[in-house]
């Protein structure tokens, strides 16, 4: 029915897989220095300042948007490298079907066919 991937490609994603969580690991260092700068700052603003005080906290708030952002993508990453060393990679978590190889392709992290995203 379907193609599946070679050993070699598979071994390719691998090692892509754990580039992108040393890169994700490096940024997630910046971004938590970044969430306590602000922190930081605002302690220090003094009362009555509410509008420093709010775009502090706006500022703050998106950073840990994106820092929840970022631990899904790690930990997207995480389940892609445990799906290969299981041998279960390029199967669909939903229906365990094989997912299309174009779209491991495009996005090595995906988990669920074509037909399960909808
Ligand atoms: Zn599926």
């Amino acid at each position: 029915m379907s193609a599946v991937m070679s050993q070699d490609e598979l071994q390719g994603i691998a090692e892509e897989l754990h580039e992108l969580l040393d890169t994700l690991h490096e940024e997630l260092g910046e971004e938590l220095k970044k969430i306590e700068h602000a922190r930081h700052l605002l302690r220090q603003v003094p009362e009555g300042k509410t509008e420093r005080q709010s775009a502090l906290e706006l500022a703050r708030r998106l950073e840990l948007e994106h820092l929840r952002q970022h631990l899904d993508t790690i930990a997207a990453c995480n389940e892609a490298l445990e799906r290969i060393n299981r041998g279960h990679y390029g199967r669909c978590v939903e229906c365990g079907e094989a997912i299309e190889l174009n779209l491991l392709r495009a996005d090595p992290l995906i988990s669920t066919c074509m037909a399960c995203q909808g």
